[in-house]
């Protein structure tokens, strides 16, 4: 079976456990239609089986997140057509790393490489990335998890839209849920607007931590300039590294790094 054919497969008996569910096993954004979630109506099964009780028990969601996976929202993602990026993707790009990362870097949306490999930045900007990460001792497999705004590309690299954005906020909000990692760096000005709801300038939002709320959760956050930014523009790369100065030295306060 190709990897779509499993991901469908895997897909399908999760909603189907779902549905058994009268649609609560999931996390859903409240009140939204199915179809507007994106979520494929044709996945609907008329009878309980067996084999469907035990995924049930397996999959089981509650409402505060319990039971969600990274998996299961990279699988949710792979199916995602609630907003128009998904006609022109070839892969989806949902995120990778550490499940338990010291840092969260949340970039724009996939560029052309991420696109064609459904990694998040691999492509220029995303080696750049890493030797920044790196230069702070931070390791992209080992303690950090690299995910974006939106998981499908924006054609000609352009700019995720604010309807694209608030359509795909949710599975990033699963994944911080599920990740809670202990600092979150924001990759560039729509990520770091986005995320913390404000329209303030990179400029003015870079070089001190803001702060994030989700649940209990609350997680500081740190704005920096995009590496694709700072490859445009190389004055950039000094307030960047005062950034990763900082984010690492508050790691080291609390004896993390
Ligand atoms: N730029 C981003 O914002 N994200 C990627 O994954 C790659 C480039
Ligand atoms: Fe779904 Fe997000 Fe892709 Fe839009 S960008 S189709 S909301 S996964």
């Amino acid at each position: 079976m190709t990897n779509e054919g499993k991901t469908a497969l895997k897909y399908f008996l999760y909603l189907a456990s779902d549905y058994l569910k009268d649609g609560h096993a999931r996390v859903h954004k409240a009140d939204e239609p199915a179809e507007e979630a994106g979520l494929p109506l044709a996945y609907m099964v008329e009878e309980e089986s067996e084999e469907l009780e035990e995924i049930n028990e397996e999959t089981a969601i509650d409402e505060n997140g319990e039971g969600d996976s990274l998996a299961w929202v990279a699988a949710e993602v792979d199916v995602c057509k609630a907003c128009g990026l998904a006609d022109m993707r070839k892969h989806t790009v949902p995120g990778e790393g550490s499940i338990n990362p010291l840092v969260m870097v949340i970039g724009e949306g996939p560029g052309a490489d991420e696109d064609s490999t459904g990694r998040p930045f691999v492509g220029r900007a995303g080696q750049l990335l890493d030797k920044m990460l790196e230069s702070i001792g931070l390791v992209r497999s080992k303690n950090c998890y690299i995910a974006n705004m939106v998981k499908c590309r924006p054609p000609g690299n352009r700019n995720p839209e604010a309807a694209e954005i608030s359509a795909c906020y949710h599975f990033l909000e699963r994944q911080i849920l599920l990740l809670k990692p202990v600092l979150i760096l924001c990759a560039g000005r729509v990520a770091a607007q986005n995320l913390l709801k404000t329209s303030t300038g990179i400029s003015a939002l870079r070089g001190q931590f803001a702060e994030f709320k989700i649940g209990e959760l609350v997680i500081p956050v740190l704005p920096t300039y995009h590496p694709s930014a700072i490859l445009r523009d190389e004055t950039l790369k000094r307030p960047a590294w005062e950034d990763l100065k900082l984010l690492k030295s508050r790691l080291a306060e609390m004896n993390l790094l």
